[in-house]
């Protein structure tokens, strides 16, 4: 056994002398992130903040975004403030002196709301115990289906959320320059960059990013500390791929979000791959492989082959990578070797293939001017 694993570390060390690309890994929680460390990730491609947002929080999160008045909505995001900034403060120490992508809520919706279902059978049981429902859970319900969505992974997700709730980035973004503050206030080198997710016009990331950059110029006068953090944007709609040359006008790196540029460019819904219909479509010998594990080159790539070239011909030294499921694909892998990405993001456990991989297309001597 020990022969395999010197065998694995030189085959490792050999790919990481040669590859272009470099590997980070898609973590959300300061555990994640040491352990994509320990495999050899250069840095958090990905640190979804979805996550942050359930358990305990989520009263705070319905009151956010449910707020029966602006007083309410401030005061949960004046709680949820200092949580997220002790969870953006453990994922840069972990990571410090390495790049840690954090990108802005993008909730499917629904995950976030009260449970319709609960809330119609708690208001019919009190009503059968011929008492007055709570009138807070009547208000719930009446909220809930004013905010229904027929296709939630379609609807008010990413940045459109963030638009359209008063105060969510910015709570978000001063959490990161606390976080950023408090670490190098601690002697470390916090490298934190903020994405926007589910960007489809560049005036959405240009509000976003105005946003961002008046808060932080504020944390960073108030502390006394410079915060400097790039604001870039995923690339996971195709008109976001199609008008990437504007996008990169307002953006200092892009991350291709594979997974929902499947589903956009395919029209199948990601929670649609579990489904029956989905396997015997597969079986039935359309495509050879699932679109959604391995890059799809005609469509998904091409997309991804035109977003690289519009976005640097705006900005030639704009810094690009992937951070859907794809980034740790040994085929696509290679595919965004020879596409001209700067860097794959995969799950921890996918770190070593993607570097194996990331040299192998480098050996393999593809360069980034070919087409398939
Ligand atoms: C993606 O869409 O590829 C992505 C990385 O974001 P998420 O999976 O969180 O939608
Ligand atoms: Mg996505």
């Amino acid at each position: 056994a020990a022969g395999v694993v010197e065998a694995v570390a030189g085959a490792l060390a050999r790919a990481d002398t040669v590859r272009r690309l470099q590997v980070r890994a898609n973590a959300d929680t300061p555990q994640d992130a040491a352990r994509a460390r320990r495999f050899g990730a250069q840095g958090i491609g990905l640190c979804r903040t979805e996550h942050m947002f359930l358990g305990e929080r989520r009263k705070l999160v319905e009151d956010m975004i449910l707020a029966r008045s602006d007083t309410e909505r401030d005061r949960a995001l004046a709680a949820l403030l200092p949580l997220q900034r002790r969870d953006f403060t453990g994922i840069l120490e972990a990571m410090d002196g390495l790049p840690v992508t954090i990108r802005l809520l993008d909730p499917p919706l629904h995950e976030f709301l009260p449970d319709r279902t609960d809330l119609a059978v708690r208001i019919a049981a009190a009503e059968a115990h011929g008492d007055l429902p709570d009138p807070h859970d009547a208000e719930l319900l009446a909220a809930v289906d004013r905010m229904h969505e027929e296709n939630p992974m379609l609807g008010l997700r990413g940045v459109r959320l963030g638009l359209l709730v008063p105060g969510l980035v910015a709570m978000q973004v001063r959490a990161i320059g606390e976080a950023v503050v408090e670490r190098t206030r601690a002697g470390g080198t916090p490298r934190a960059e903020i994405m926007v997710p589910l960007v489809g016009d560049v005036r959405e990331l240009r509000i976003v990013r105005e946003e961002a950059e008046r808060v932080l110029a504020e944390v960073s006068a108030a502390a006394g500390v410079p915060v400097t953090c790039p604001v870039g944007t995923m690339i996971e709609l195709p008109r976001a791929a199609l008008t990437a040359g504007r996008i990169a006008e307002e953006a200092e790196f892009f991350s291709f979000g594979t997974n929902d540029l499947t589903q956009t460019t395919w029209g199948f819904s990601r929670d649609d791959v579990e489904a029956e219909f989905f396997s015997a479509y597969l079986d039935r010998g359309v495509f050879p492989v699932s679109p959604f594990e391995t890059l799809d080159l005609d469509g998904v790539g091409r997309l991804v082959r035109i977003a690289v070239a519009e976005g640097r011909a705006t900005r030639p030294d704009l810094t690009i990578g992937v951070c859907g499921e794809h980034g740790g694909d040994p085929a696509s892998v290679r595919f965004f070797h020879t596409a001209g990405l700067d860097y794959v993001s995969c799950s921890p456990f996918r770190v070593p293939v993607a570097r194996l991989e990331a040299g192998r297309a480098a050996l393999e001597g593809t360069e980034v001017s070919d087409t398939r």
